[in-house]
C-alpha cells in the first residue's frame, strides 16, 4: 500500500467537488478527483439555470462543461472510478476503489452528492427506460406531443413539469398533499400553464404497463380509485444521499446526510463534506460552489497552520 502524493483527495465531480479542485489548486495544493459517473452530477442533468450569477440563461450541461474544462486547464487529475468505502487508519484515510486498489491520504473532501427517492412500486424498476423517469432533462423529449405525469410536489416536481409542458401535450402534476412544498413563484407559474392539470391529495398506487410500457397511472384521492393515461411518468420526490460508502465513518445523520460544521468540516479530522450530500436547508449551484470554496480555503489554512 503506496502513500499518494496528493495533499487532498475530492471525491465526486459535481459542481461542488469540480469547485474545490479549483480553489485547492489556486492555494498551491495537489489533489485528485475521483469520479465514479460523468463529471457535472445533478447540474448536468438540469435542463434551463437561470439563477447563476452571471449566466441569464444556461443549460447545465454547458455549466458542467465549461466548470470541467476550468479544471482541467488547472491541471487537476481526474480518476474515473468508484470508491467501495474510506477507511481509517489514525490521522491517514484509505480510499478503497471498486477494484480493491487502495489510496492514502490524510484529507479528503466528499462531494458524492444525492439521488432520486423511488415510489417503491412494484413496477418502477422494470419501467424505467419505458415511462419512468427521474430526469426531465435527460428523458423529457422521448414524450414530446404525449401526456405525461409528473410526481412531487417540491421545486423539482414543480419546475420540472413546467419543463414539460414546453414538449409534451399534457403534464398532470400529481402530489400527496393540498400544499406545496415548491416556492411560491413556481407556484404562480403553474396556474398561468394551459396544459398543467394539478391534482392534490392523490396516492399513487399503481403503475399500469402496456406490452412492456407505462400507460396509465392509477391514483387514489378520496377514496376513489382513477387510472391517468400517460405514457411518461416523472418522479420528483425528493433525494438519497450517496453516503453508503462512509457509513461506518460515523459522519452521517439519520437520513444519510453527512453533518459539517460552517467550515464543511465533518467529525472526523481531515474529513469534509461539501455539497448536496451535506445535510443542509438549500440545495442550490451557488451552495454547492460555495460549501467546495469554503472547503478548500478552510483546508489549505489549517494544512498551513
Ligand atoms: P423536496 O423539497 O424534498 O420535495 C419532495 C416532494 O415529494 C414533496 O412535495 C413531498 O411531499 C413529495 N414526496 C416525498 N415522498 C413522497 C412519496 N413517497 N410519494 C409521493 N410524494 C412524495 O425535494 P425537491 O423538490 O427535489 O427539492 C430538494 C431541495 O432542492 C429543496 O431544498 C429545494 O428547495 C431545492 N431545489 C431548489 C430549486 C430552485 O430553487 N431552483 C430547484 C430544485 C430543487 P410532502 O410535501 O407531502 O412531503
Amino acid at each position: 500500500m503506496k502513500e499518494n502524493n496528493y495533499d487532498v483527495i475530492i471525491i465526486g465531480a459535481g459542481t461542488a467537488g469540480m469547485t474545490s479542485a479549483i480553489y485547492l489548486k489556486h492555494a498551491g495544493l495537489s489533489c485528485l478527483l475521483i469520479e465514479g459517473e460523468t463529471p457535472g452530477g445533478q447540474v448536468a442533468k438540469t435542463m434551463t439555470i437561470t439563477n447563476y450569477p452571471g449566466f441569464k440563461s444556461i443549460t447545465g450541461a454547458e455549466l458542467a462543461t465549461k466548470i470541467l474544462s476550468q479544471v482541467k486547464e488547472l491541471g487537476v487529475e481526474i480518476l474515473y472510478q468508484k470508491v467501495q468505502n474510506v477507511k481509517l487508519d489514525q490521522d491517514r484515510k484509505i480510499i478503497v476503489l471498486d477494484d480493491e486498489k487502495e489510496l492514502i491520504t490524510k484529507n479528503i473532501i466528499i462531494a458524492t452528492g444525492r439521488n432520486p427517492k423511488k415510489l417503491g412500486l412494484p413496477n418502477e424498476e422494470k419501467l424505467i427506460g419505458h415511462g419512468i423517469s427521474y430526469c426531465a432533462t435527460c428523458d423529457g423529449a422521448f414524450f414530446k406531443g404525449e401526456e405525461v405525469v409528473v410526481i412531487g410536489g417540491g421545486d423539482t416536481a414543480l419546475e420540472e413539469a413546467i419543463y414539460l409542458s414546453s414538449i409534451c401535450k399534457k403534464v398532470t402534476l400529481i402530489h400527496r398533499r393540498e400544499e406545496f412544498r415548491a416556492k411560491s413563484y413556481l407556484q404562480d407559474e403553474l396556474k398561468y400553464i394551459d396544459n398543467i392539470e394539478i391534482i392534490t391529495n392523490a396516492n399513487v398506487t399503481d403503475l399500469i404497463e402496456s406490452k412492456g410500457q407505462l400507460s396509465h397511472v392509477r391514483i387514489a384521492r378520496e377514496n376513489k380509485v382513477e387510472n391517468i393515461k400517460a405514457t411518461g411518468c416523472f418522479i420528483f420526490i425528493g433525494y438519497i444521499p450517496q453516503t453508503d460508502c462512509f457509513s461506518y465513518l460515523g459522519i452521517t445523520n439519520e437520513e444519510g446526510f453527512i453533518e459539517t460544521n460552517a467550515n464543511m468540516e465533518t467529525r472526523v479530522k481531515g474529513i469534509y463534506a461539501i455539497g448536496d450530500v451535506r445535510e443542509k436547508e438549500i440545495c442550490q449551484i451557488v451552495t454547492a460552489t460555495s460549501d467546495g470554496a469554503t472547503a478548500a480555503i478552510h483546508l489549505s489554512k489549517a494544512m498551513n497552520d
